[in-house]
């Protein structure tokens, strides 16, 4: 078979310990037999970032917003052990709050469903898609304890000097207090992040806030995503057959509860990360999850779910077996092809990114898995593959795809 050539290169930022390492067994046996491989490599491994004062990771994000495709493999965040650990100038911040900051994006997180692990909500026949928004509210707040009686308020001083004012609370007894914000121009990306996603993949798109008590904050968030939708999108998803509702937040997860799936479910920050967990973990795994950076701007950079799975690392420095779960990872690269293949209309490596992703799934079904999945399964007498040996598994059905 002849490779499969491309046009523009998608920006690689390899990573960190044994996803490092299944990044490179990727490679080699899934992607570079079958595709003329067009990258340009961003090393985002700790020690190059600590060798280039972390601009690499800048320049990453600078070329993602270039060429519009990104694949990244997951990387170290230091904390004060991997300081000492890696002997770092600095505690570099998180690669992936750096390079969302410059893209300024929403997360789409979906499970992949296969058959043999089954979600717990037996109704979920597709998988449910949460977007979550990546800036503000409770994790931008400041927040006071109050020690005993006074009055707490929250003042708002303009440009000139100008002072609103609005009572909190006129305290009695100890409490406590905290202030949130957000910014309207972030949440008008998210809703367009959301609204282009749902185009994209064609599925319906479900918001939900809490505005009946928050008459100010949330029903800013509903006010702003109604206003776009019907300004810029309206008759797009019309022509498309896909749909977007609001409703109120414990509506929503009542209906997520009793729906098949096949949706997107757009989360205000905190309820995405506190209901994206609910999601995964009731399929299954972060190794078996889809995870989307996608900016406003149309720029898409694809990603696993899960860290750097150090431990495993460890096990492999020490010349142990290790059965580290690919899957995310290799959807990741796959989701890279499919979109650079659509962007630069090449149908025969849209068309490898389905084989590849396919490929996973039936070696899954066919009873072949790591660890993880062989723990949950319900498949009887699965066989546990190494780390290699799984995504060999996936080479040969590949391989048989195309015969
Ligand atoms: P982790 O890498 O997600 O792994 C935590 C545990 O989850 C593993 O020890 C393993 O459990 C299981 N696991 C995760 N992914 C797996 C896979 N693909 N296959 C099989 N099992 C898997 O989280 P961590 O160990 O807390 O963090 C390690 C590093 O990753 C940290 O330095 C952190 O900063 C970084 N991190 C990066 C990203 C990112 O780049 N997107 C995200 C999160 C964390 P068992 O050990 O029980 O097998
Ligand atoms: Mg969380």
């Amino acid at each position: 078979m002849e490779k499969i050539k491309m046009t523009t290169p998608i920006v690689e930022m390899d990573g960190d310990e044994m996803t490092r390492i299944l990044w490179q067994y990727i490679k080699d046996e899934l992607l570079l037999p079958f595709v003329d491989l067009h990258t340009e490599y961003y090393d985002l491994g700790l020690v190059h970032r600590n060798e280039t004062d972390d601009q690499v990771t800048v320049d990453a994000a600078h070329a993602t917003q270039k060429y519009g495709v990104a694949v990244k493999c997951a990387t170290i965040t230091p904390n004060a052990a991997r300081v000492k650990e890696y002997g770092l100038k600095e505690m570099y911040k998180s690669p992936n709050g750096t390079i969302r900051a410059i893209l300024d994006g929403t997360v789409f997180r979906a499970p992949i469903q296969v058959k043999g692990i089954e979600p717990c909500v037996k109704n979920w026949k597709k998988p449910i898609t949460i977007a979550r928004h990546a800036y503000g509210d409770v994790y931008k707040a400041n927040e006071m304890v109050i020690p005993g009686p006074g009055k707490v308020e929250l003042v708002y001083t303009d440009e000139n000097g100008e002072e609103t004012r609005a009572l909190v609370h006129t305290f009695t007894e100890p409490g406590i207090v905290q202030g949130q914000h957000n910014l309207n121009r972030s949440i008008e990306s998210f809703a367009r992040s959301c609204f282009n996603y749902a185009l994209d993949t064609k599925q319906d798109l479900w918001f939900a806030t809490k505005d009946t008590i928050s008459k100010k904050y949330d029903h800013t968030f509903k006010d702003l995503f109604q206003e776009i939708y019907e300004k810029e999108y309206e008759a797009r998803f019309k022509e498309a057959g896909i749909t977007y509702f609001y409703t109120l937040i414990d509506d929503a997860v009542a209906r997520v509860m009793k729906a098949e799936g096949g949706f997107i479910w757009a989360c205000k920050n905190y309820d995405g990360d506190v209901m994206s967990d609910m999601i995964s973990s009731a399929c299954g795994s972060l190794a078996m999850m889809t995870s989307v950076l996608v900016s406003p701007s149309g720029v898409y950079e694809y990603e696993a779910a899960h860290g750097t799975v150090m431990r495993h690392y460890y096990k492999h420095l020490a010349g142990e077996e290790t059965s580290t779960n690919s899957v995310a990872t290799i959807f990741a690269w796959s989701g890279a092809l499919r979109k650079c293949g659509e962007l630069d209309q090449l149908p025969e490596l849209t068309e490898f990114a389905d084989h590849l992703e396919k490929a996973c799934i039936d070696t899954i079904e066919s009873g072949k898995m790591t660890k993880d999945l062989a723990l949950i399964t319900d498949l009887e007498h699965p066989v546990v593959l190494n780390s290699l040996d799984f995504i060999k598994a996936v080479r040969e059905t590949l391989e048989a795809s195309y015969q």
